[in-house]
């Protein structure tokens, strides 16, 4: 069985209640099962998780799949997302001391999105997710796109994820910079 639209007339017998009612199939086992049986995720699941593979995109999946598969998969993500909230996050104007222990040897950029919240925590997510607490030296700037009709946003950032000693930064600075962080 491969796609729902070749599932036969009759229904089938549903994997999760086992009545014969199966009108459809789980996107990931491909098992029959009823749409009734199917268990939503939330919808803002693995949001900012860079190349989201097509397995954990689907909005619905039956309770084994959910099981053993999806929820195992977003703890983990919610684990690093947690981190990634509370990031330290320093743009290129902090002219504070910073310790730091250790800095990745490349920075990370994200591209072309709506709004600079989403930039901002998808270049934490990307920090956080390599283990680091910081991400340096941090830019994020809009561009204008003109459509043929309208002219819109597109945010795009970059910036050097670090470990740094967050203790020992110059704490006025470094509280002005999260609060423009949050504008
Ligand atoms: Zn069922
Ligand atoms: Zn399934």
């Amino acid at each position: 069985m491969t796609s729902s639209d070749q599932l036969p007339e009759a229904p089938l017998e549903c994997i999760s209640c086992r009545k014969l009612k199966a009108r459809t199939e789980c996107p990931l086992c491909f098992e029959p099962i009823c749409k009734t049986c199917l268990l939503p995720v939330p919808d803002d699941a693995f949001q900012y998780m860079p190349d989201r593979p097509e397995d954990l995109s689907h909005p619905r999946y039956c309770g084994f799949c959910l099981d053993a598969t999806i929820n195992p998969a977003l703890e983990e993500y919610t684990e690093v997302l947690e981190r990634a909230k509370k990031i330290c996050l320093l743009t290129k104007a902090y002219k504070g001391h910073v310790s730091t222990i250790k800095k990745a040897k490349f920075p990370i950029e994200v591209k072309d999105y709506p709004d600079r919240e989403e930039v901002i925590m998808r270049l934490a997510y990307l920090a956080a997710k390599e283990g680091y607490n910081a991400l340096l030296q941090a830019d994020v700037v809009s561009a204008k796109v003109r459509n043929e009709a309208y002219q819109k946003s597109s945010w795009s950032g970059t910036g050097w994820p670090a470990t740094i000693d967050a203790e020992r930064l110059d704490r006025d600075e470094a509280r002005e910079e999260m609060y423009r962080r949050g504008k």
